[in-house]
C-alpha cells in the first residue's frame, strides 16, 4: 500500500509558488504518495484573519499539515493549539502540523531554513559585524537565525524605520540589547564599511521591484553578501556583489532548507536537501 500525505500551502497569491514541486518531487523519492493543494486565499474572498477557517477546514479533511505565507503567518497563530518555542518566539508560524490527536502545531522553518542554508553556503563567514537590510518578515527570521548562531551584532536597515525598530526591540529582548541596533538610511554606508557581511531581505530585484536596494559603490572584496529573494535565483544584487569580490549566497538554500524541514515535519522522513536544492534549479 501507498504512504500519503495530503498537505497545502495558504496566502495570498500562491498560484506560482514552488513548493508543491520541491514537496511532492522529494516524496517520490520516498516512495510516499504526496499532494500539495494551493489554496489562495484571494479567489476565496477571504482575509488574512479568516485563515482559521480554513486550518480548521483542512483539519476535518484531513490534512497532514499547512504551510502558511503571506500575510497569514501571524494571524493563523490564535486558531492553533500550539507552538514550537521558536515560533512563539518569533511570532511567525510558516508550517502547521495537525496531530492524530487532531491538534495544530505551528513551527517556524523559514528561521532554519537560513540557518541551514548560510551554514552551508558561506561556512566559515565571519559573524561579528552584520547589516541586514529590510525588517519584515524575511528580515524577522533571518535576523532570529542569525543571532541564534552567534553573530555578535545585527545592524538592522529598513527604508520603514519604524519596522525597524520594531524588529530591533523584539530582538533586544530575545537577545540582549548590545547585539542589535538600527540605522536610519543615511547611515548605511558607515554601517557597510564596519561589516563584515550583509543580508538582504527586501523584495528588491523581484520583477515587481526591480534594481539594488543599496548603492553598488557600498559593495567591496571581503564584505559577504547574503540574498533571501529567490525569484529570480540570481538578483542584480548578487550580480553586483559578484563583481565587486564578494562572496555571495542566494535565496534559494533559504526556501529549500525551510521546505526540507517542513516535510520533515508532515511526514517524520528525513529529506534529502541537497537533492532538492538540485530540483529548484530545474524548476
Ligand atoms: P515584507 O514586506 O514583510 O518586508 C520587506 C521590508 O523591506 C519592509 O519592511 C520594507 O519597508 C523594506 N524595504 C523595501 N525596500 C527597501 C529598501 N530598498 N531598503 C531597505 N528596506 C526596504 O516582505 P518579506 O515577506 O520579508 O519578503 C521580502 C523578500 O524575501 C521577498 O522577495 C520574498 O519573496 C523573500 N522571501 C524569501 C524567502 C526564502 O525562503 N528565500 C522566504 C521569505 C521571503
Amino acid at each position: 500500500a501507498w504512504e500519503s500525505c495530503l498537505v497545502g500551502l495558504i496566502g495570498s497569491g500562491v498560484g506560482p509558488s514552488l513548493s508543491p514541486a520541491l514537496h511532492q518531487r522529494e516524496a517520490d523519492r520516498h516512495g510516499l504518495r504526496c499532494l500539495y493543494r494551493l489554496i489562495d486565499i484571494d479567489p476565496l474572498g477571504i482575509g488574512p484573519e479568516g485563515v482559521g477557517e480554513l486550518v480548521r477546514a483542512a483539519a476535518r479533511l484531513g490534512f497532514d499539515g499547512l504551510n502558511i505565507t503571506h500575510p497569514c503567518k501571524q494571524t493563523v497563530i490564535e486558531h492553533l493549539d500550539g507552538l514550537s518555542e521558536d515560533a512563539a518566539l518569533l511570532g511567525a508560524v510558516n508550517t502547521v502540523v495537525f496531530g492524530e490527536d487532531g491538534r495544530a502545531i505551528g513551527h517556524n522553518t523559514d528561521w532554519s531554513g537560513f540557518a541551514r542554508s548560510f551554514a552551508r553556503g558561506l561556512p566559515d563567514a565571519p559573524t561579528g559585524e552584520i547589516v541586514l537590510l529590510g525588517a519584515g518578515g524575511a528580515g524577522a527570521a533571518v535576523a532570529h537565525a542569525l543571532l541564534t548562531v552567534g553573530a555578535d551584532r545585527l545592524t538592522l536597515a529598513d527604508t520603514d524605520p519604524a519596522r525597524a525598530a520594531g524588529l530591533a526591540g523584539t530582538l533586544a529582548e530575545r537577545f540582549g540589547a548590545a547585539r542589535v541596533r538600527t540605522v536610519p538610511p543615511e547611515g548605511l554606508p558607515a554601517a557597510v564599511d564596519r561589516a563584515d557581511g550583509l543580508v538582504h531581505a527586501t523584495p528588491t530585484g523581484m520583477a515587481a521591484h526591480p534594481g539594488l536596494p543599496l548603492p553598488v559603490e557600498l559593495l567591496r572584496t571581503g564584505l559577504w553578501v547574503a540574498e533571501v529573494v529567490y525569484r529570480p535565483l540570481e538578483t542584480p544584487l548578487l550580480a553586483a556583489a559578484r563583481a565587486a569580490g564578494c562572496r555571495t549566497l542566494d535565496g534559494g538554500g533559504m526556501a529549500v532548507f525551510q521546505a526540507a524541514d517542513a516535510f520533515r515535519l508532515f511526514t517524520g522522513r528525513e529529506p534529502d536537501a541537497e537533492q532538492m536544492l538540485t530540483d529548484l534549479s530545474d524548476l
